[in-house]
């Protein structure tokens, strides 16, 4: 299969659109207009189900769903669309409902670390260990989840950050021994020509930087184009790549997402985890619960199961973040953790590698470990499995019971305390 993709301006040229009503074709447009989409035609013909494609997991991840805007927004672009067609008052609306969306997140932009005075773009270094590293080739995607957080970085210049030349990147980790790993990430960076993976790899592995033990790449090609690493025109290269890199001591672990158990189903995926796994490749999985995608906790449990017959190592389960088309998506930090629970006790000790549900937010990865009372008084137990201070890294902390918590922001200090233990320190930070 030769890689395409739809996106708001082909859709209709799917030959699959005439299962659509003309009122679902609609809803893909308008929404599409302020949620920029692109399926694969991986994703169009081997996932989804197109018999079922109403409540189908990869239809939702790929095509933007009508209550994915506010009634109020909808009504507004459908309006315009209507009267004035592509058009300045489109372009003006759709950036104001965008920047309405919380596109900048959780702080990302307060992780740009500095060497030699300058500001390392593309750069983040928030856990001591694990440096990101987003590069410049690897900021869009083989298709665009309808929840993605970084849809920004693709949308709005403003927010784009990358690097070309790692020089500066180089020099900071020979000069931060505290750094084992490097994490590659995007947008996803699996969407790199291999030329370009060995370009960093080779500046990675042959500077002298001995500290660096694994590489890690965040991507979601195992679920969107597996044929990255099978029959794509340097699919082979890019194996040999890393099996050369793993024969060298560094390791190579693939953090891939996939957010269903049905994305492990298809002999594409099947090969591509064959051939990493034999090139010395490790792959661990993560994904966010999602409401109307896996929100339940047998898909959880199938899914580890799934991925621990295959080979991969169950990683995290996250909290969806608050930004896009997050309301569509959210589950509360009620449910999340039920659905946790219920699914970690049904599976066997070898799928509970896994932890969460966890909050990648301004403090650090907080994961909802408990539900429960302490003298009379309903909590959340939480704890720090990353701290912005390495100090905080596996506290614990108690916040009120919240049914209506969906994020770390909604949730307020247990037992009548004014903060959390970390408030000060962090408010501290972002001064600094
Ligand atoms: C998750 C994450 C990491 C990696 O953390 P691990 O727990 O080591 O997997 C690094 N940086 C950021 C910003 C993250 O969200
Ligand atoms: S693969 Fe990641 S970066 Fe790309 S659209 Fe999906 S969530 Fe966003």
């Amino acid at each position: 299969m030769k890689y395409h993709s739809y996106t708001l301006y082909n859709f209709m040229k799917m030959p699959q659109v005439e299962k659509l009503t003309a009122s679902q074709q609609r809803d893909i447009e308008v929404v599409g207009n302020v949620l920029p989409f692109k399926a694969s035609s991986y994703v169009v013909d081997k996932l989804i189900d197109w018999d079922n494609f109403e409540d189908d997991p990869f239809f939702i991840l790929s095509f933007p769903q009508r209550e994915m805007l506010t009634s109020k927004n909808y009504a507004e672009i459908d309006d315009i669309l209507k009267r004035e067609g592509k058009s300045e008052a489109l372009k003006r609306k759709v950036e104001e409902i965008r920047l309405s969306l919380n596109p900048n997140s959780s702080g990302q932009s307060h992780n740009v670390p500095k060497f030699e005075g300058n500001s390392l773009k593309g750069v983040q270094h928030k856990y001591d260990e694990t440096m990101l590293f987003f590069p410049v080739e690897g900021q869009t995607c083989h298709a665009f989840c309808t929840f993605c957080f970084r849809w920004p970085q693709f949308t709005l210049k403003e927010v784009k950050f990358s690097l070309r030349d790692t020089n500066p990147m180089i020099g900071y980790l020979k000069d931060h021994p505290e750094i084992q790993d490097v994490l590659i990430t995007g947008g996803d960076p699996g969407i790199m020509k291999t030329k370009i993976f060995e370009k960093y790899f080779r500046e990675l592995t042959e500077s002298g930087i001995s500290h660096l033990h694994t590489i890690r790449i965040g991507t979601k090609a195992l679920t969107y184009w597996p044929q990255r690493f099978t029959t794509d025109d340097d699919a082979d290269d890019l194996l040999r790549l890393f099996e050369n890199t793993v024969k060298k001591g560094i390791n190579i672990s693939i953090m891939a997402h996939f957010n269903h158990p049905r994305a492990l189903e298809t002999p594409e995926v099947e090969t591509a985890i064959k051939r990493l796994l034999s090139a010395g490749v490790q792959i661990r999985s993560q994904s966010p619960v999602l409401k109307h995608i896996n929100d339940s906790s047998d898909v959880w449990a199938t899914m580890w199961r799934k991925q621990v017959d295959m080979g991969i190592i169950p990683y995290y389960m996250f909290i969806a973040r608050d930004t896009g088309a997050r309301e569509y998506f959210a589950v509360s930090l009620e449910d999340a953790f039920n659905i946790y629970t219920d699914a970690y006790r049904n599976v066997s000790g070898l799928c509970r590698t896994v932890r969460g549900p966890s909050m990648s937010c301004d403090p650090g990865k907080v994961n909802i470990i408990g539900l429960t009372e302490v003298q009379g008084e309903k909590v959340f137990v939480l704890r720090f499995i990353q701290g912005r201070n390495s100090d905080w890294v596996n506290q614990t902390f108690f916040a009120k019971y919240n049914p209506n918590a969906y994020w770390i922001s909604d949730l307020e200090p247990a037992f009548g305390e004014k903060e959390f233990f970390f408030t000060k320190e962090l408010q501290e930070m972002y001064k600094g």
